[in-house]
């Protein structure tokens, strides 16, 4: 059992706005209302304390894959986002074979069980040709509800989301068998008009897959998903805020219409965030990354990006201009919720688990704790 802490003097974010000066007392694996005696008190001041990040779409990091690689490169993966941050992350499959994604979620599930990972999320292979992104045309399938019901099977009650393109033959009785089943069903990688997509919603539908990405623009004709999902409040929107898979204006649009409490900030990560530059596989597809930029080596199409939450955080206070509180709800709560873990996680108060992030005065991590421990101890740095 971890020793009690006090982290004093911060700017402590909590759900009901940000306290100058507070405190989070950390009992063991969990916060706590009242200090026991003889905690250790470590001087956090001049900083931010946030809650630790949620990422609700990530295929890997640390040179290490989530979609295709071991136990341990998972482990790999999910180290390297925690050190930036992320204490929660959901680890995302991409289009494969259908026995191979049923094995590999087998896998997946030993370590969702183990508390490593939060759950799965499978990315395809039920989506669109036509808005295929990075993933294996060869591979991708209509949803049919059977082949679905195999795959959530597979994770063994640790399926979290499947993103759909709810258009496709299939696709709306997929939709209704994931919200049976309590997996989020997430509209993406699809091609639906706006009509379609309402009807998606209305099936169950609940997270836009990262809006604008791999889904047709908003036309005054043709308004797309788009603005289907944006304007329905049952939907919570998925952003990837690295700069280069949104213009800034989009980011904004989209918290503008969508308002804060229904944005999610996930970095669609691959094998090359916290690491870098080179040659890498995302599933079966060959990827090269150059200056972080993540590309198919055929085609060219951006094949998810080399992004962490730490560096979502900052863009989006010191270039967006967003209020930290907005951001902690985009990057902690929101996610935190659509994963029905918000008892758990997803803010700073008494009970919950002991997740937090350490934030300098430009928005650089400090120190990252999980469950009591420091996975980055602020006073080392
Ligand atoms: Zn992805």
């Amino acid at each position: 059992m971890a020793p009690s802490k006090v982290l004093a003097g911060a700017r402590v974010v909590l759900p009901t706005g940000t306290v100058d000066d507070g405190r989070v007392i950390v009992d063991g694996t969990r916060i706590a209302d009242t200090a026991p005696p003889g905690a250790d008190v470590v001087d956090v001041s001049g900083h931010w304390v946030v809650p630790g990040f949620v990422d609700l779409h990530n295929h890997g990091g640390g040179g290490a894959s989530f979609a295709g690689g071991t136990a341990e490169d998972v482990l790999q993966g999910v180290e390297t986002h925690r050190r930036h941050g992320t204490t929660t992350v959901v680890a995302s499959a991409v289009t494969g074979d259908l026995d191979f994604l049923a094995r590999h979620a087998g896998m997946l599930a030993e370590l969702a069980q183990q508390g490593e990972i939060a759950g799965i999320h499978f990315e395809g292979p039920f989506i669109s040709p036509c808005r295929k992104g990075a993933h294996d045309e060869q591979l991708l399938r209509d949803p049919d509800p059977a082949e679905v019901r195999k795959l959530v099977d597979a994770a063994h009650g640790h399926a979290k989301m499947m993103t759909l393109a709810t258009e496709l033959p299939g696709g709306l009785d997929s939709v209704r068998l994931l919200t049976e089943h309590g997996v989020i069903a997430a509209v993406g990688h699809t091609d639906a008009t706006y009509e379609q997509t309402v009807q998606a919603i209305d099936a169950g539908a609940t997270v836009a897959t990262h809006l604008f990405n791999a889904m047709p623009p908003l036309g005054h004709r043709a308004p797309g998903p788009i603005t289907a999902l944006l304007e329905d409040e049952r939907i919570t929107v998925e952003l990837i805020n690295d700069g280069t898979h949104l213009h800034p204006a989009a980011l904004q649009l989209a918290f503008h219409h969508a308002g804060a409490a229904r944005v999610a900030f996930i970095t669609d990560a691959m094998d090359a965030a916290g690491f870098g530059d080179g040659r890498y596989l995302l599933g079966p597809m060959e990827v090269e990354v150059a200056d972080g930029v993540a590309r198919l080596v055929e085609g060219g199409s951006i094949a998810g990006s080399t992004l962490t939450l730490d560096r979502a955080f900052k863009r989006a206070v010191t270039v967006d201009g967003l209020p930290v509180g907005d951001v902690v709800a985009a990057i902690s709560a929101n996610p935190a919720r659509l994963l029905g873990l918000d008892d758990r996680i997803g803010s700073l108060e008494a009970g919950k688990d002991a997740d937090l992030v350490v934030l300098d005065d430009a928005f650089d991590v400090v120190g990252v704790m999980r469950r009591g421990d420091w996975v980055v101890d602020p006073r080392l740095g």
